[in-house]
């Protein structure tokens, strides 16, 4: 059987302009399959609209340019993509994977416990529909007490499925396919064989190993490195109002990047061309060296 070719992407959500949080995020997949002789993809997770800032996309594309990067293969647009997830929920729905739900959310906090990332669905819905209410989301079956995983960076972790996460939602009652299911598919359809990102996923990826089992989808590896963070200590976002990267700097953004990612440049590279400071990146890079936090 042949090895399938190191293959490794980028995923930005067009929710805002790229800033520094999200460069380490995008050199460290780059730089980690350049090393591998591999691929590296990108997709634009422009799934949910109301989230999206018009202009955003492209503003990213080109601010990826400016800084060097250079992608393979043509860009996948979520958006594009709703009948492939569609038909991914039916194949779940056939395997009796998913079921209906018509909780609101006012309904499951109320008597919910806290799970990882917000309450844990208590399960109302699992033998049938619990009210008389016609919007309904798709909620994943979650039959495992434990996940663990191994983490190239952050080892093995090891969450409590049904404590921690309990069903999770993968279409929405307005229609809307959750991110977990979309992720799935498309690092499935872009052949991805490693994934590395954020820290701030590492909660996700138990449910995205279940539904790629479920599935019977070949799962990638994942590394996730540290999140930057502003002097508050909050995750770099829209949201913390982070800086939107400047073109007009790049050679020293790129160079602060790969010193996060805990390469040792010396003082003077962030003086050089971009061309040449991506080269003593290549030779540089080792992902043994990326902190698990960031200090
Ligand atoms: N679109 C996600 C983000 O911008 C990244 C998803 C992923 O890498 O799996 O945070």
């Amino acid at each position: 059987m042949n090895t399938p070719i190191y293959t490794g992407r980028y995923a930005p959500s067009p929710t805002g302009p790229l800033h520094f949080g999200s460069l380490v995020a995008a050199v460290a997949s780059f730089l980690d399959s350049r090393a591998h002789q591999g691929r590296w993809l990108l997709r634009m997770e422009d799934l949910d609209k109301p989230r999206e800032m018009p202009g955003a996309a492209d503003d990213i594309l080109r601010t990826l340019e400016a800084y060097g990067f250079e992608w393979d293969d043509k860009i996948i647009y979520q958006s594009e993509r709703h009948d492939v997830y569609q038909a991914t929920l039916d194949q779940l729905i056939a395997d009796d994977k998913v079921y209906s739900c018509n909780c609101s959310r006012r309904e499951v906090a109320d008597i919910a416990h806290a799970g990882i990332e917000g309450p844990v669905y208590p399960g109302l819905c699992r033998d049938g529909l619990s009210r008389d209410r016609k919007t309904i989301a798709w909620r994943f079956k979650t039959d495992v007490a434990h996940l663990v995983f191994n983490d190239r960076i952050q080892g093995s972790i090891d969450h409590c499925m049904q404590r921690d996460i309990g069903d999770f939602v993968l279409k929405r009652a307005d229609g809307q396919f959750a991110y977990q299911l979309a992720v799935v598919v498309d690092d499935a359809e872009q052949g991805i064989t490693h994934v590395v990102r954020g820290a701030d996923l590492l909660n996700s990826t138990s449910r995205q190993l279940l539904l790629q089992y479920s599935l019977n989808l070949h799962s990638p590896v994942y590394a996730h490195i540290p999140i930057a963070t502003n002097e508050r200590g909050e995750k770099l976002s829209k949201q913390t109002q982070a800086k939107a990267l400047r073109v007009d700097n790049a050679a020293l953004m790129l160079t602060q990047a790969i010193q996060f990612l805990g390469l040792n440049p010396p003082d003077a590279l962030a003086q050089l061309p971009l061309s040449d400071i991506w080269q003593w990146a290549y030779e540089h890079w080792q992902l043994e060296k990326v902190p698990q936090q960031s200090s």
